[in-house]
């Protein structure tokens, strides 16, 4: 479906659709999996102490003890690497070496989980050598399910793993049956499909999640777009009437106001002699003056500056007082005035202004002081233009 605003020079940007960066959705299913990583804190350390309680009721202990001490450092070393990683990926670093070392420390983890595997002989407790597969077996599943956002570090583990634990089997005299090569690459392949459907999991999570908060830019964009589209005047930017209207219905405060009506003269002459596009240009020109004095005068309250339609503008002053209003409102006439200097290109362009001030009373209504200042700029008409005339 098109959207209207897609080919309107201001609402393009806020809904353009931009597609998802697959970048961003990488970043967040490596953050959800580190996350998880750092969860599995407790379970890791369950499984580490299972292992030692294995390997403390085998009748080589000190053998075993040595494979044990290998898997505790491959284990420091893979939390060490992914905490790293945590960071750099979170602050939006590259994290190719970062993936590399993680890489190293996941083939490493592989090993020394195989390595627990060492046959043990024929004395050995049985329900202590079942103790220590089981744990191995559910360690690579479990960090196979964790790692699915990685997945080159994932399969350098299985496969390291499934070498090493071959390679026992293949060398070591006491192991003699080969067909449990085919029993591990069973389960290494089984646990590979089942890591590699969590990781699609993880991945579409992460996309929607990526999707969501772009959504919610776009959303944002659109809205302040929306807003400055119906508070402002596109010609000249300047608000228009129907913050007018939202304005005094917030209106409060202790501060004395006034209202200048502003009303430029014999603006039609302009577009009948020099075209609606001069015109248009002038009308931008005193809108600029109108907002850039009211920037700089000086009063307790926030100036507001309004296109009320055609060649009328408006401004609500607050906190000035009654005198330093009437001077600024001359300054306001005389800079008007003197944008003709602008247009001398224009040779004959006539620019100025007629304005009517009148104090907004507490209470009132601004329909009420509104009439006032008009009549006051007709008055400023009536009496000869450029000038400023204040309400009676
Ligand atoms: P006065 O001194 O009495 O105010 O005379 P005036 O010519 O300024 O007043 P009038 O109300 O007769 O004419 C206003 C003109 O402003 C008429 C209209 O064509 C023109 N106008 C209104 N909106 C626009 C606009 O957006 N662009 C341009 N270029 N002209 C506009
Ligand atoms: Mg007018
Ligand atoms: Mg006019």
């Amino acid at each position: 479906m098109r959207n209207d605003l897609d080919t309107d020079g201001r609402g393009a940007g806020a809904f353009t659709r931009i597609p998802i960066d697959s970048y961003e959705v990488d970043r967040e299913a490596v953050i959800a999996m580190l996350d998880r990583e750092r969860r599995s804190l407790s379970s890791s350390l369950i499984g580490l102490s299972m292992l030692a309680l294995g390997v403390a009721v085998l009748p080589n202990p000190a053998a075993m003890a040595l494979l044990l001490a290998l898997r505790l450092a491959s284990f420091l070393f893979t939390r060490n690497a992914t905490a790293r990683l945590d960071v750099r990926v979170r602050a939006r670093q590259p994290i190719k070496t970062m993936q590399r070392i993680v890489f190293g420390a996941m083939a490493l983890t592989g090993v020394t989980l195989a390595l627990m595997l060492w046959p043990q002989p024929a004395g050995a407790s049985i329900a202590a050598v079942a103790l220590i597969q089981v744990v191995v077996v559910v360690t690579i599943t479990l960090i196979a399910v964790t790692l699915a956002a990685l997945p080159a570090a994932r399969d350098g583990m299985l496969v390291s793993f499934w070498a090493t634990a071959s390679a026992l089997i293949l060398f070591h005299p006491a192991n003699s049956d080969p067909a449990m090569i085919g029993v591990v690459t069973l389960a290494v392949v089984g646990i590979r499909l089942y890591s590699s459907s969590a990781g699609q999991h993880l991945r579409s999570s992460a996309r929607m999640l990526v999707e969501n908060r772009r959504l919610s830019e776009d959303l944002a964009a659109a809205l302040s777009s929306a807003e400055f589209l119906s508070w402002r005047d596109p010609l000249t930017g300047l608000f228009n009437r129907r913050k007018l209207f939202e304005e005094t219905h917030t209106e409060g405060g202790a501060h004395s106001r006034h209202l200048l009506t502003i009303d430029l003269d014999r603006f039609k002459a302009i577009n009948d002699t020099f075209g609606h596009a001069v015109g248009d240009e002038v009308l931008i020109a005193a809108a600029d003056t109108i907002r850039d004095w009211a920037a700089t005068l000086e009063g307790k309250g926030e100036h507001l500056a309004f296109r009320l339609g055609g060649e009328e503008f408006l401004v609500i002053a607050r906190g000035v007082t009654d005198t330093a209003i009437a001077e600024g409102a001359d300054d306001l006439r005389m800079m008007i005035a003197k944008l003709e200097d602008r247009f001398s290109e224009r040779p004959g362009i006539r620019i100025s202004a007629s304005i009517g001030l009148s104090p907004w009373l507490f209470g009132e209504s601004i329909d009420d002081a509104l009439m006032r200042a008009d009549l006051a700029c007709y008055e400023a008409k009536r009496t000869g233009r450029n000038r400023v005339r204040r309400a009676a």
